[in-house]
């Protein structure tokens, strides 16, 4: 199962990497926040636009690592068309998943959030992969500022 788990990582990191979704600037925004790893060095500006609380669109740009990169193009996937409140329960469990020792238990149920489980065989990059979902959190609360991971 963890060796499946790391050929999934490293196969969709390298993929939303190479080619990230949903990175473009947007227009019609109604929440935008910056994020920043200082760890790492990743900076990343994501863009909501919620309606009637449903994330409606998502999108984000910044330079970072292929970790924070592909992190922010799967989450902008994931979130769109989520409640908030759904938007925050996956980060719950993302965090719970990477940083528990307990083996991960329904990987299927995960989707596409199962994949960054992979990153706790790399542990000094939890905040790479976190820091997008950081950011989402502080435009939840709808808080336009900087969020940083320190
Ligand atoms: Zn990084």
């Amino acid at each position: 199962m963890f060796e499946d788990l790391r050929d999934l990582y490293q196969e969709v990191i390298f993929d939303h990497n190479r080619n990230p979704r949903n990175f473009r600037e947007m227009e019609d925004s109604n929440r935008k926040v910056e994020g920043f790893n200082p760890l790492c060095g990743d900076r990343m500006t994501l863009f909501l636009k919620v309606e009637g609380g449903i994330i409606q669109d998502a999108s984000f740009q910044g330079s970072g690592c292929a970790i924070s990169t592909a992190s922010a193009s799967l989450m902008t996937e994931i979130v769109k068309g989520m409640t908030e409140k759904e938007a925050d329960e996956q980060f719950e469990i993302l965090h719970k998943i990477t940083t528990s020792e307990d083996e991960v238990e329904n990987l299927e149920e995960l989707g596409k959030l199962a994949v960054l489980a992979g990153v706790r065989e790399y542990p000094a990059r939890v905040k790479c992969a976190t820091l997008p979902w950081h950011t989402l959190s502080a435009a939840i609360e709808n808080k336009e500022a900087s969020v940083s991971t320190e």
